[in-house]
């Protein structure tokens, strides 16, 4: 099987380069370009039999158009999310699609935790006083997080991972989901949001974005956490209503506030650096407080969680060709 690999990374290219050798895939070939997926560049398919793209592709109706076109059956998401594919185009021309539901959530709970310990005892901003030969301590007190409070928002694959973490630090662990995770029923209560919101010194986000979830942090919300409490969001942007997010820390309702993804993420507002782009951005205006710190969706980010994508993917060609059903198959409604 020959496939086109999309907007590749260095990184990308070694994982599955290495996977490839380590597994002895030897009946699969990749050619990688760094080219994104998208209208202008589905033609680039032809003579491929298949296609591994990203959650930043842009897998509507045009591109699955030239994609059939080109021949193309097999997608392959090297990741979780799939909301950027028009699924029915994609039933109409048979077009399987597959996907990696679950890699590592040790690597975004590992993540949030240091979210959390560097927003609260302010490791960015000592990092840069000692640089600048400051070593005064002002602006640097934080709190013990043993015997704290941790609220954990979503106790699936990523939060589990994260209730585990808290308790290790000794912490109380809370937790917040619509349904309960029996793994974690020795150590974790769950209690209503309210309760976790008013209880709560640390709070980790770790569910999707639904409708049921978005803004789930907002003003009203955010009035009813402790004063001097530590949000981390490692899950998806519009979990918080980044405007109330900005009110909330002009109250000083935040000893900190550690974000791995947000709101506009989506729009390049990084990429394209214009100062009227700037002006009106909502995450350029939370990186200047100095309780927030950002990181840019990096919570995936390591060895261990790139090698679990890069496995289960070629797996799912393996399938494919094989033509086994797969878990990893995204089904359409
Ligand atoms: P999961 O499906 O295993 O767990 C999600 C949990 O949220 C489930 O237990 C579910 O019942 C719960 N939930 C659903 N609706 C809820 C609601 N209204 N209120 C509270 N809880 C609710 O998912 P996961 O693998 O743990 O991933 C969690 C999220 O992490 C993903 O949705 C994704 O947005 C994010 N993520 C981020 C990165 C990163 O690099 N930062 C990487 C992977 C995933």
């Amino acid at each position: 099987m020959k496939i086109l690999f999309y907007d590749t990374k260095s990184y990308d290219k070694e994982s599955f380069e290495d996977t490839l050798k380590a597994k002895g895939f030897t009946d699969i070939t990749i050619e990688y370009t760094k080219s994104d997926l998208d209208p202008r560049t589905a033609a680039l398919a032809e003579g491929f039999d298949a296609v591994c793209a990203f959650v930043s592709s842009d897998i509507g109706t045009q591109t699955l158009d030239i994609l059939h076109e080109k021949g193309i059956s097999l997608l392959l998401m090297r990741c979780a999310g799939f909301n950027n594919i028009d699924l029915d185009t994609a039933t109409k021309y048979g077009i399987r699609i597959m996907r990696v539901p679950g890699y590592s959530p040790e690597a975004v709970a590992e993540h949030a935790m240091a979210l959390a310990l560097a927003s609260n005892r302010r490791l960015y901003k000592a990092y840069n006083k000692v640089r600048e030969n400051d070593f005064s301590l002002s602006g640097l007190m934080g709190f013990n997080f043993y015997e704290k409070t941790a609220g954990i928002i979503g106790t699936g694959k990523i939060g589990a991972a994260m209730c585990r973490i808290c308790r290790g630090f000794g912490m109380k662990v809370i937790a917040y989901d619509v349904y309960q995770n029996e793994s974690l029923k020795d150590f974790v209560e769950y209690v209503p949001l309210e309760k976790l919101l008013s209880d709560s010194d640390v709070i980790s986000l770790h569910c999707p974005l639904m409708d049921s979830t978005y803004h789930i942090i907002n003003i009203d919300t955010i009035r009813q956490m402790k004063d001097g409490v530590i949000l981390v969001n490692t899950s998806r942007g519009a979990l918080v209503k980044t405007d109330d997010l900005i009110e909330g820390i002009r109250m000083h309702k935040f000893a900190g506030v550690g974000l791995d993804v947000y709101e506009e993420e989506t729009n390049n507002v990084f990429e394209d650096r214009s100062d009227e782009i700037l002006e009106h951005s909502t995450t350029a205006r939370l990186l200047s407080f100095p309780n927030v710190m950002i990181t840019s969706h990096q919570g995936f980010f390591t060895r261990e969680a790139l090698g679990a994508i890069a496995e289960t993917t070629l797996q799912n060609a393996l399938d494919y060709m094989a033509g086994k059903e797969s878990p990893n198959d995204v089904k359409n409604g």
